[in-house]
């Protein structure tokens, strides 16, 4: 097989430097060596999250952090209001049936982003009727980049609804974070949950969460947090009172926390502003390409998110194979369509070095060949 050239929605290829930083000789996850590293990452961090909010690094994913956030903050038995449009949508539902609380799922169509006025709507009635019954909802979960659809929510709109009814605001960012501006202070996010693996190139280990002291104190009055390990409050206790040596409860990747540093500080150097902007210009590169091939954008252009293109399968063409071959032939992995959309569309993603544009590239002209190979150009 040729070389591996990821182009999918995570994770991502990662560049030579970051790839360097996380051979180093491995750190302690404690003490003045430990600590440089870590205040320097969680300063990028937090200058990223555009927030004075305490930002955490843990072990492992996306969906362990949004857990752990969930969890945390919602007692059992009450509730959480789920903005599903999407594969990640009904995940998270089942997640927080499965932490033991009621899930409100406010569902609307995949390829479409949340609404506000819709979600006014909706909490105008529930809220009330879920006080009365003696389980009030206590947040909204939101998942900004629908990383199935490729469609982006319009997360203030979205925070602001979630706030005028006084709830708490959890945001599943693990594919917009580090893609587009998420000024966490300024729209009144109380959780942000990301990865480094995404937007930020580097390779998986380590999930980031933003969390307001608002919801440190949600944590805290909460009688029913989930274990010790996932419960915030354990994480909390140990910023307040090991902060200045021993900042997290257990053993850190170390090395990812170096490369997700390295990364940070590159996205730095470059600008924040050109890394957003290198997302669109391959995003517009893929989809013009693809269009002229017959690929249309699955979701309305509009609300299309830059770092990733669901892109709709042709009907003489088998999408599986093609990323077969893509693959097979090309050694160009892109991903293909979950839950409903399996064998109708599929994914490209633009994080990492997926956006340079010899990969981008790369994609049109294999896929050209193939469609050509195939007698389907
Ligand atoms: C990738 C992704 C996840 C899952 O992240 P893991 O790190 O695999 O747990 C969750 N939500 C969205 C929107 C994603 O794109």
């Amino acid at each position: 097989m040729p070389d591996l050239n990821l182009m999918i929605p995570g994770p991502v290829a990662v560049e030579d430097d970051v790839l360097q930083a996380l051979a180093k000789p491995t750190l302690p996850h404690y003490g003045p060596l430990w600590m440089a590293v870590y205040e320097e990452t969680v300063g990028r961090l937090k200058r990223l999250f555009e927030t004075e909010n305490d930002v955490l690094i843990v072990p492992g994913n996306g969906t362990g952090a949004l857990e752990m956030a969930i969890s945390s903050l919602v007692p059992r038995g009450e509730g959480v209001v789920v903005l599903d449009n999407g594969f990640f949508g009904t995940r998270t539902r089942d997640m927080v049936e499965a932490c033991g609380q009621h899930a409100w799922l406010l569902s609307g169509p995949w390829g479409e982003p949340a609404d506000p006025d819709t979600l006014r709507a909706h909490l105008t009635e529930w809220v009330p009727a879920a006080k009365a019954d003696g389980h009030p909802i206590r947040a909204v979960v939101i998942i900004h980049n629908e990383t199935s659809t490729g469609v982006l929510s319009p997360l203030e709109a979205l925070a602001r609804v979630a706030r005028e009814f006084g709830l708490a605001v959890i945001v599943d960012a693990v594919a917009s974070f580090g893609g587009v501006r998420i000024p966490v202070d300024a729209w009144g996010i109380d959780v942000c949950v990301s990865v480094a693996n995404k937007c930020l190139g580097t390779p998986p280990g380590v999930g980031l969460l933003s969390i307001s002291p608002r919801a440190w104190e949600m944590a805290a009055q909460n009688p029913s947090p989930h274990g010790w390990y996932a419960n915030l409050n354990t994480w909390h206790w140990h910023l307040e009172n090991w902060g200045d040596w021993h900042p997290s409860p257990t053993t850190m990747p170390t090395n990812n926390v170096v490369a997700l540093n390295t990364a940070l500080k590159g996205i730095f150097e470059r600008g924040v502003e050109e890394h957003f902007a290198s997302f669109r210009r391959a995003a517009a590169h893929t989809r013009e390409g693809m269009a002229e091939m017959g690929f249309t954008l699955l979701p309305d252009p509009q609300w299309a998110a830059p770092m990733i293109s669901a892109l709709n399968s042709r009907p003489d063409i088998d999408v599986e194979a093609m990323r077969a071959a893509l693959l097979s032939d090309y050694g160009i992995m892109v991903s293909g369509g979950l839950g409903p959309l399996r064998g109708k569309v599929f994914r490209v993603g633009h994080m990492g070095r997926a956006r340079e544009d010899q990969a981008v590239d790369a994609l049109l002209a294999a896929t050209r060949d193939y469609l050509t190979r195939q007698g389907l150009a």
